[in-house]
């Protein structure tokens, strides 16, 4: 079985290529019956805070990316990563070193001026048994000096690393901690990872991993280290770029699932796919699919996802995402009448618009209600003329059967009978029904209003 986890630290928030990276697991294990798991790297006790760790999780939930029973503190399984330190002391594949901070520095600073590799050579790796009780230690992981570590790598190849590029590293400080590197993989191993697909900036931790797994006889993974993204012009995604924070797009009103085909599609592909629900996601996701090389964060290609995505959905689900919306961004509760006219409101407003908010920009004549509030150019249309007119609609209003047939020959009587093109009619209309000029078209606004909410929009605009 397929066991993918995801593994933030709570130094920040949930950051796009986080998100991708979570998104590419949770869609790994949910389209193979697998299991995703959550773990929180807490253990950088000074940068990891309760606020980020919290953020993470809100980034998750608002993605649709569930994961697999209670996320796992890193920090809370110290014990067990001593425990597995203590077990390689034994086995002999670690040993104890007592160089102090100032040996370690002075090695460096020689090898530097020898132009000699600085990687730290412990003159304990060769003592057997060293003992000075008292005397503190870190535990190193006695690493190969010779030969080469292959990283057999789904995105990547087969990435070889010449072992006299790695130190003998620290598994275990003298303080008695686990370092990172022990941590991972420890963590990894009793979860039962079976895949590791992470951003491509961890590959060469990979390869320092990989000695802690031999050195323990444990199965390795199945490595997937994914490039990471960039932005327009070629270079790492950062704040220059524009908004980098999952949360960030959220406020902005991008819809979960055009958010996730985004995301989905940014680094892998599937032929020329560009839309696809979730369960296509699911079906067709692969690490064969992902590509070598960075892709680039591309906001219109986002903003087109979504556009479609929101035409796509139904109104139920669009009304309880804008409802989401709305609270999560702390603007409104909708009343039961407001959620009412929004759900026969959603097939007019839901072509074209790509973002939370411009579909209830669009939809705002239904969440208004009387007296309603004119914009400036609204109020302008509105002259005695166009008065007039009004008063001379709403009678013909009061009988006419109410559809869009109905309703279009009726107004356009009326406009002909005042020697106007209903082009003419349109804008004081549209600043009657939304008091603006600028709406969804008038036949669809006065349906979703329904009889009496017209008229008396339209009386109140003729008085
Ligand atoms: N905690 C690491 C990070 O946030 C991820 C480590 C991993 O996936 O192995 O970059």
């Amino acid at each position: 079985p397929v066991v993918t986890r995801f593994a933030p630290s709570p130094t920040g928030t949930l950051h796009i290529g986080g998100a991708r990276t979570a998104l590419f697991n949770w869609l790994y294990a949910r389209g193979r019956d697998g299991k995703f798991l959550l773990r929180i790297e807490d253990t950088d006790k000074a940068r990891s805070t309760d606020e980020n760790r919290q953020a993470i999780l809100d980034g998750l939930g608002w993605l649709g990316l569930d994961w697999d029973g209670e996320p796992i503190s890193q920090a809370e399984r110290a014990n067990r990563h001593a425990e597995v330190a203590q077990q390689m002391l034994a086995d002999g594949t670690a040993y104890k070193c007592f160089s102090s901070q100032d040996e370690i520095e002075a090695f460096r600073e020689a090898a530097r001026a020898e132009g000699r590799s600085t990687l730290y050579q412990s003159p304990w790796r060769d003592v057997p048994d060293a003992d000075h009780p008292d005397a503190p230690f870190a535990v190193r992981l006695k690493t190969p000096q010779d030969g080469q570590t292959l990283i057999k790598d789904r995105v990547q190849g087969d990435v070889t690393w010449g072992n006299d590029q790695l130190d003998d590293m620290v598994l275990l400080r003298s303080d008695g901690t686990p370092t990172y590197m022990l941590a991972v993989v420890v963590d990894d191993h009793d979860m039962g990872v079976t895949h590791v697909i992470r951003g491509d900036d961890h590959l060469a931790n990979a390869a320092r991993q990989i000695g802690i797994y031999r050195a323990m006889g444990w199965d390795e993974p199945i490595w997937a280290h994914i490039p990471l993204i960039f932005g327009p012009d070629g270079k790492k995604l950062s704040k220059r770029h524009g908004a980098t924070g999952a949360a960030e797009y959220q406020a902005m009103g991008y819809p979960a699932a055009g958010m996730r085909n985004y995301l989905t599609r940014l680094g892998w592909s599937h032929g020329d796919d560009e839309f696809f629900t979730d369960a296509q996601a699911r079906d067709w996701f692969d690490l064969d699919g992902i590509g070598k090389s960075p892709a680039r964060f591309d906001l219109k290609k986002l903003e087109n996802l979504c556009g479609q995505h929101i035409a796509a959905s139904s109104d139920a689900a669009l009304l309880q995402e804008a409802e989401a919306f709305l609270t999560a961004t702390g603007q409104l509760n909708l009343t039961e009448g407001q959620r009412d006219g929004l759900l026969r409101a959603m097939p007019h407003v839901k072509e074209r618009a790509k973002t939370l908010p411009e579909l209830l920009d669009k939809a705002r004549f239904v969440l208004e209600s009387r007296p309603l509030d004119l914009d400036e150019k609204a109020a302008q249309t509105l002259d005695p003329v166009s008065k007039g007119i009004l008063t001379d609609l709403t009678p013909q209003l009061q009988d006419a059967s109410w559809d869009r047939d109905t309703l279009e020959e009726v107004t356009g009587q009326i406009a002909a009978a005042n020697g106007l093109k209903f082009g003419k009619l349109a804008a004081p209309l549209r600043a009657a029904l939304a008091g603006r000029t600028v709406t969804p078209s008038v036949f669809d606004m006065m349906l979703v209003l329904g009889r009496d909410e017209t008229i008396a929009r339209l009386e109140e605009a003729a008085a």
